[in-house]
């Protein structure tokens, strides 16, 4: 960590006083810098009054020198660095040099590695990070400076040196000094590079978790992650709001195990092993679950999803459940419901006087253009109704059939053979593939809604010159749905208009007509399919189809032979 780069202490570290050198003030840093130097010259006072006394009283140079460091030391700790330019503090390095000269002058024939003391500086110098070329260039010529000072022409040590021979010894010394510089400095630049990328992923990320706070605490939706161990590491605003409702009666805080959570109904309470908490902790994911929330007036109801997290080692490490309130849906759905129900009630009855009283008068002997009229007019009529009757069966609970032993072959035939007519005016041709006989136990009513349904249809989206057919068979035990028990197959196939995947995935939703159909102006409610979807899966069978636009459809209804309880 260089010297010119404070960085501020986090709290709870400093609480902790587990402080690094860059959580130091400016002062306190230059300190610490200037202490080995000083805590060095100490022991070598040390060593001298010990083991060489007569340098104290021969060299007056040497005192100076400690003296020297010990001002430094002072200076360093006493001046606020931190108020005045950072490179101003270099003086201390920098005149450590001259404190450090006299003492290597004075002290080098009685003690080993005098010289070593302007590493000191130097390193200082080399990592200080504020001008890195010149901090190694002043370190270089600083140490220089020390270790030849002895030997310049005119000092005693020349002297000696030059009776000695040994002039050349310590030519080396301040390139090694140089080598050290360098390495200290890349060093020093290489960590201070790292600590800023460091530093900017690190305030990416903070700015990132603070976008996501505020994401999440503005959603409308409950978020709540719990970790592997089953702790709440983050619950959202709205999440705790819902947690509230769920509050048993009286109390204003609880863990979500005491939550008073109910199946969709809004009164089977969820068993423990149940609740959507417990079972995304088990690591299952799921979508869309329907729950209510709370009693009485403030039951709300919830989609729930769940979605697992996994380490790096694929290893489960929680969780994150989201919580959609979708009271306001469900409430819709159920008025929509009942007021579809009621009203086609309420038209089925009129209607019905109305149709009868049409075919009363039809029996007259009447004028041949007030029989067209009342044609025309009965005809409507048994529309309309038709469309009540489709409207009322999607409000009626379609899954309760009464099932008898029925002749499916048959029920089939009939209806094949009642749309004939028809299929002839659309010009179209109907192929009936059908065995004699099969009996299974079926709602008759409800499953002759089916084949008629699935017909009228094939009729009404195949244009003119296309061709239908409709086929019964028995499936055995392996090929049936759940590979069970026999089952009947109805394939209802036609070379009409067919549809894209994105609208065969609508297709049993109530209401919903392709926009080909819709355009086209061909009559329809958009609820037959829903309708017959109800009925089939009533019978514990499936209704699948196969489509593709401008080529046909197929509509393929299995049931299972024994009835549905079976
Ligand atoms: P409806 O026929 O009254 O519109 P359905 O629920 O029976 O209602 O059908 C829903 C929609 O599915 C139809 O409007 C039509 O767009 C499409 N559809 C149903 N059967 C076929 C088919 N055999 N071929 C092409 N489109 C079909």
């Amino acid at each position: 960590m260089s010297l010119a780069t404070p960085t501020t202490l986090p709290p709870a570290e400093a609480a902790e006083g587990r402080r690094h050198f860059g959580q130091f003030s400016l002062r306190g840093r230059v300190l610490l810098s200037q202490m080995p130097l000083t805590l060095s010259v100490a022991l070598i006072v040390v060593a001298v009054a010990v083991f060489h006394p007569h340098i104290m009283t021969d060299h007056p140079y040497f005192l100076g020198g400690v003296g020297g460091v010990a001002l430094l030391t002072v200076l360093a700790g006493v001046v606020p660095w931190g108020r005045l330019p950072p490179v101003v503090y270099w003086v201390i390095p920098l005149l450590d040099f001259v404190a450090i000269a006299p003492i290597w002058a004075s002290a080098r024939h009685g003690l080993d590695g005098m010289v070593m003391l302007s590493a000191f500086p130097v390193f200082w110098l080399a990592w200080s990070g504020i001008y890195p070329v010149i901090g190694v260039i002043l370190g270089f010529v600083g140490s220089a400076a020390v270790t030849w000072w002895p030997y310049l022409p005119g000092t005693p040590a020349f002297a000696e040196s030059l009776i000695d021979y040994d002039l050349h010894r310590p030519v080396v010394v301040p390139f090694i000094m140089l080598a050290l510089a360098v390495a200290a400095s890349v060093l020093t630049r290489s960590m201070d590079r790292q600590r800023r990328d460091l530093g900017a992923a690190l305030d990416s990320s903070k700015t990132q978790n603070r976008l996501l706070q505020a994401v999440v605490e503005t959603s409308d939706v409950g978020i709540l992650v719990v970790d592997g161990d089953g702790h709440d590491v983050l619950m959202n605003q709205a999440q705790r709001r819902t947690h509230f409702i769920g509050l048993p009666p009286g109390r204003d805080d609880g863990a979500e195990h005491e939550l008073l959570l109910f199946e969709a109904d809004g009164v089977t309470p969820i068993p423990a092993e149940d609740r959507p908490v417990t079972q995304a902790l088990q690591g299952h994911d799921y979508r869309g679950r329907i729950i209510a929330i709370g009693t009485d007036g403030a039951q709300q109801h919830l989609s729930v999803s769940a979605s697992s997290m996994y380490d790096e080692e694929d290893n489960f490490d929680g969780t994150v459940v989201v919580f959609q309130n979708v009271t306001d849906l469900m409430d819709a759905i159920q008025t929509r419901d009942r007021f579809v129900a009621e009203v086609s009630h309420e038209f089925r009855t009129p209607l019905t006087s109305i149709i009868g009283y049409l075919d009363v008068a039809l029996e007259e002997d009447l004028d041949p253009i007030v029989r067209k009229f009342l044609n025309t007019s009965q005809r409507n009529a048994e529309r309309l109704l038709g469309l009540v009757t489709s409207l009322l069966d999607s409000a009626a609970n379609s899954s309760k059939v009464t099932v008898q032993e029925v002749n499916l072959a048959r029920l089939v035939r009939n209806s094949a053979e009642s749309v004939e007519v028809q299929t002839k005016k659309a010009g179209l041709s109907l192929q009936a593939d059908l065995p004699d006989r099969m009996d299974a136990k079926a709602d008759p009513v409800k499953m002759g809604q089916v084949v008629d349904n699935l017909l009228s249809n094939a009729i009404k989206y195949t244009p003119s010159g296309g061709s239908i057919t409709v086929s019964l068979r028995q499936l055995g035990g392996v090929g049936g749905v759940d590979g069970g028990g026999e089952w009947a197959e109805l394939v209802v196939r036609d070379t009409g208009f067919g549809m894209t995947a994105a609208e065969r995935g609508k297709l049993f939703t109530n209401f919903y007509r392709t926009e080909h159909v819709r355009k086209a102006a061909i009559p329809g409610t958009g609820l037959g399919l829903a309708i017959t979807q109800g009925f089939v899966r009533a019978h514990g069978g499936e209704i699948l189809v196969s489509s593709e636009k401008d080529v046909g459809s197929t509509f393929t209804v299995r049931i299972p032979l024994c009835g549905p309880d079976a």
